[in-house]
């Protein structure tokens, strides 16, 4: 049996990571959380039967527990965290929370000794070095869930980390990745929402259409596999079937292909190290013809070379290019802003603040909070 401890329950992620679970017994939804859609949160409540439950506002919360009287309910920021460390049975924290929100939350969890199956790759880009050494101290395991780190996380079973001269993540190029710059001036939110490959969450598929996606990604590998950024490169591949690649020194490279569904690397890290027979649609490749791959355009998409610039900085700069990107993203999904003043304001922002070397985890989440307050105030 194992048990789960789900944080943003109902968002793509954390929906994918139930329909993965449902009808296996050997899974149990100990604490779940969701921030607003209490419609689909009551559902999933009365599917799966959780001991606790948190949710964004003490009035949801209210209404709920009148309604599930054996839950116990909590909300805001430490309901959030009291899910993450619910009970003293282990058991797995899949983080499938959107933004900065998911990091407190995470180390509570790892500090409380529990493995963590991470969505929220925000946790990683904010402070990367405070939870791979809290990782490491507490000696839980940090399994990844974002498909192209789960991909090289499987590639890297044909090798050793110190025998890899590169990884290669892959970028299908997002909704708007046949639009020149100038093309790029006109776009509405509907378009950039519109991803061909992936039906994600609202935030990262903007991200997907800016390649900041792809930034948090380069952070984030970074972090996980304790590689530095020269051996970090990206790679246009729109079909999204090969979903990321490792070369090792002798020249050989390993690429982990599958159908794009989360549910696939989801399954993985839930079962790892086993793999579990799966009813999940077959690749077929033949149906494909052909895939394509082609280099990366830094001048297209600058904020995936900021991505590189901060994460070498080190300090507080991925959590100042973390918050601005949230909050720029924020604003253009109330259409407040064009699609090009995202990456507009994420540069201005990360010029204008001041590096701190080694910065506690109090100075990242104060950035954090100040960098979106100048942008959303
Ligand atoms: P989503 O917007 O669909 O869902 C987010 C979930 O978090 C929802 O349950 C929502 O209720 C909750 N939430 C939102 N704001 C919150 C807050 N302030 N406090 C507490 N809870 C809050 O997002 P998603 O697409 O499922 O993405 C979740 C995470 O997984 C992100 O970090 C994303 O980058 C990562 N990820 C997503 C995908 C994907 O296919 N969707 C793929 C790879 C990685
Ligand atoms: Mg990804």
């Amino acid at each position: 049996m194992k048990n789960i401890f789900l944080l943003g329950a109902t968002g793509s992620i954390g929906r994918q990571v139930l329909s993965v679970i449902r009808g296996r017994p050997d899974f149990k939804v100990k604490a779940l959380t969701f921030y607003r859609n209490i419609d689909l949160g009551r559902r999933i409540i009365y599917e799966f039967q959780p001991e606790y439950v948190a949710v964004g506002s003490y009035d949801d919360m209210m209404i709920l527990q009148a309604e599930f009287p054996d839950i116990v309910f909590g909300h805001g920021k430490d309901g959030l965290i009291n899910a993450a460390t619910y009970s003293d049975d282990s058991g797995y924290l899949i983080n499938a929370v959107v933004g900065s929100a998911g990091l407190k939350p995470t180390i509570a969890a790892i500090k409380k000794g529990r493995d963590i199956l991470l969505a929220n790759k925000e946790t990683l880009v904010m402070a990367g070095e405070i939870v791979i050494d809290l990782v490491r101290k507490y000696k839980v395991k940090l399994l990844p869930v974002d498909s192209e780190h789960s991909a090289v996380f499987q590639c890297l079973k044909a090798g050793d980390i110190n025998a890899v001269k590169r990884i290669i993540l892959t970028a299908s190029g997002g909704a708007l990745r046949n639009l020149s710059r100038d093309e790029l001036k006109n776009v509405t939110l509907d378009d950039a929402l519109r991803h061909p490959n992936w039906k994600m969450g609202a935030k990262i598929t903007i991200d997907s259409a800016t390649m900041a996606n792809k930034g948090l990604e380069v952070i984030e590998a970074h972090h996980l596999f304790g590689i530095d950024y020269d051996r970090i490169d990206t790679l246009l591949h729109p079909e999204s079937i090969v979903h990321s690649i490792v070369e090792f020194r002798d020249k050989s490279s390993i690429a982990q292909m599958a159908l794009p569904d989360m549910r696939i690397p989801i399954q993985y890290a839930l079962f790892y190290p086993d793999r579990s027979e799966s009813d999940l649609p077959q690749l077929h490749l033949e149906s494909f013809h052909s895939l394509h791959f082609s280099a990366m355009n830094f001048e297209r998409y600058p904020l995936l070379q900021i991505a590189y610039q901060v994460g070498k900085k080190k300090g507080i700069m991925p959590a100042v290019y973390n918050a601005a990107n949230e909050a720029a993203v924020q604003l253009f999904l109330k259409s407040k802003i064009s699609f090009l003043e995202i990456e507009a304001i994420v540069a201005s922002v990360v010029n204008e603040i001041k590096n701190i070397d080694n910065p506690t985890l109090d100075d990242i989440l104060a950035v954090d909070q100040r960098v979106k307050d100048k942008i959303l105030l």
